[in-house]
């Protein structure tokens, strides 16, 4: 896919850094895209699952849908997963 540099996310939460074929996200994980937002913010916030994954833009709070096949090729890695109550 042109990455020259392979092991760029090394230092990313190894449970996470599995193959991004299936990811598994849950609401309030904050998730870093490849594509660069115009606002400059890499970073969203995961606030809809389904069908479509809804996110809000850590830098300027548009909201977005993107469907979840998108959504699965532009996630780079989850930044910060929800914190889950148990
Ligand atoms: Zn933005």
């Amino acid at each position: 896919m042109g990455h020259s540099r392979p092991f760029a996310n090394v230092e990313l939460t190894p449970c996470y850094n599995h193959r991004l074929m299936y990811v598994e996200i849950h609401l309030g994980d904050v998730v870093r895209l490849r594509k660069k937002h115009p606002c400059g913010s890499y970073e969203w916030e995961v606030v809809r699952l389904g069908a479509d994954i809804g996110l809000v833009c850590r830098g300027c709070r548009r909201r977005v849908l993107l469907p979840r096949g998108d959504f699965n090729k532009q996630l780079k890695v989850i930044v910060a997963p929800a914190p889950r109550p148990d």
